[in-house]
């Protein structure tokens, strides 16, 4: 191989959230020469897939506002670096498809509040944290899906909708439903992203990529401006290399929203590095029985017992407990979460935004073909079935059996961690599979197994790197904390990552 004498700014996608803000806001860097690196990035690795939005002028200009406002002495927490959001966040800079044709060039006229808070901050609040926008990142339609194969929308550098590809073996699937963050990150195509999580889908794609990844407690960050799914689970979170970015991003990304957001948590945000490098000795986890069963394949559960056993050597005690509801989280998510999304996606009617059908005869008509047209198969498979256990009749045997257990699911949480401190597994019970792979949706439903039960719960988790398991794929680990605990789960990731490093590691030509 050719050693090459790289200048600075060839190295810019390599350094850390941290870092580029450190190199900001000492002025060793500008904005402007950050973004366009990144922009360039995203650009030459357009394969992947990655990017369903970018707008080159709208990114710079938010970069010059940043080196203007680091050169006053008014920089943010994070100014100046960039990051990239899953295309599932309004965005007024640019388009917003929330990966469906029903809303192909959509134009929202503001922004979603997370958005706001990593950037210049929510009109007449306070002041954000500065980052910039470089670009808007493909995802299942409407969040739905668990591989990242279900996006109508054509990325950036191709005509026809693409699967976004994972870095580690560009045959396979970065996961879903927010793989473009995942790939992203991964690739260095954006320093972090911020995905959102129904049912596991900020964990999983981080696992599948070899990423860090945190979806906070239900009602810890807005939900305002983010396209919605199913509004009881539904929560957004930050995706990058490592815990400690996280900590920074998700600091930035918390807080209360009462006006904008019903469910939004009144808790004051939190400053997550400051516990980062506490110790963890004596930490108790818990190791749920019901994650290590039949399902989990080998290459998995190897490498998630070489992180518990680091952990011991970290000082944590490891303490079997149960989760004896694991199984059913399945049934009752892919009851709940189509119930409230047939109800949310109401409002594509074709009447006051996205697709419309061109030829009808009458508004029934208009509904009928905008919602043939607009939708996904995976998106109408939802419709009708959460149509049908809403239905009178089926109500009482499907939607209320469903909600009844999902307490329960609940409950079992609250029950182990009266013996634990958080709880540890396997996020996904495999690697990330080859595109194509799964030809029945039942086999995507299924591998939601580990991330279901904590969001049916609303417990905040996390996905850190843990190993590498057949064929050289990323294998995550699942740290859940009960409510709040973000704070504690960052911590333990940390302490972790800095004793290995499979969290640096990254994939080959990139
Ligand atoms: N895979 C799950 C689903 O398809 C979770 C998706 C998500 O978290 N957005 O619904």
């Amino acid at each position: 191989m050719m050693m090459q004498t790289q200048s600075p700014s060839h190295e810019l996608h390599t350094l850390s959230v941290h870092a580029l803000s450190q190199a900001l806001h000492a002025k060793q860097v500008s904005a402007v020469e950050v973004a366009s690196h990144f922009l360039a990035r995203s650009r030459a690795h357009a394969n992947l897939g990655a990017y369903v939005a970018l707008n080159e002028e709208a990114t710079l200009a938010q970069a010059r506002a940043a080196d203007a406002r680091i050169a006053q002495g008014q920089a943010g927490a994070l100014e100046g670096v960039p990051i990239a959001h899953k295309d599932i966040f309004v965005t007024k800079d640019f388009v917003t498809t929330a990966g469906s044709r029903m809303l192909q060039n959509y134009q929202s006229p503001f922004d979603a509040t997370v958005v706001s808070k990593l950037g210049t901050g929510v009109p007449g609040g306070a002041p954000g944290a500065g980052m910039v926008t470089l670009g808007k990142l493909n995802c299942d339609e409407f969040a739905m899906g668990s591989a990242n194969e279900n996006s109508a929308i054509a990325p950036v550098g191709h005509v026809t909708p693409q699967p976004v590809r994972n870095p580690w073996d560009t045959t396979r699937v970065p996961g879903g439903s927010s793989g473009g963050s995942a790939c992203a990150v991964a690739a260095w195509l954006a320093p972090a992203a911020t995905g959102t999580d129904t049912g596991g889908s900020i964990r999983q794609p981080a696992a599948f990529c070899g990423i860090t990844g945190i979806k906070p407690t239900y009602g810890r960050a807005s939900r305002y401006g983010m396209v919605a799914f199913a509004s009881s689970l539904d929560q957004a979170g930050p995706m990058a290399r490592s815990a400690q970015d996280c900590a920074l991003l998700l600091s930035a990304m918390c807080g209360p929203d009462l006006n904008r957001d019903s469910t939004s948590l009144d808790v004051p945000a939190e400053d997550y590095s400051r516990t980062l490098n506490d110790s963890i000795e004596g930490l108790r986890i818990g190791v749920p029985k019901e994650f290590f069963g039949e399902g989990l394949a080998a290459d998995v559960r190897t490498a998630i017992d070489a992180a518990l056993k680091e952990y011991e050597k970290l000082g944590a005690k490891l303490v079997p407990i149960t989760l004896p509801r694991t199984a059913l989280s399945i049934p009752v998510y892919y009851i709940i979460a189509p119930a409230e999304a047939s109800s949310n996606l109401s409002r594509f009617d074709g009447v006051k935004f996205g697709h419309r059908a061109k030829d009808y005869t009458d508004l029934a008509d208009m509904y009928k073909k905008t919602r043939a047209e607009g939708f996904g198969d995976e998106v109408k498979r939802r419709i009708m079935i959460g149509t049908y256990v809403l239905s009178h009749g089926y109500y009482d045997a499907y939607y209320l059996q469903a909600q009844k257990i999902r307490r329960m699911i609940a409950d079992d949480f609250q029950n182990a961690f009266k013996d634990c401190d958080l709880i540890a597994g396997p996020v996904a019970p495999t690697t990330a599979w080859k595109i194509g792979a799964h030809k029945d949706p039942l086999a995507d439903y299924l591998a939601d197994i580990f991330t279901l039960p904590g969001s049916l719960a609303g417990l905040p988790g996390m996905s850190v790197p843990v190993g590498f398991g057949a064929g050289g794929m990323p294998v995550g680990m699942q740290l859940l904390g009960n409510y709040l605990q973000e704070a504690r789960l960052l911590n333990a990731a940390h302490r972790f990552q800095q004793a290995t490093d499979w969290h640096a590691r990254t994939p080959e030509g990139f």
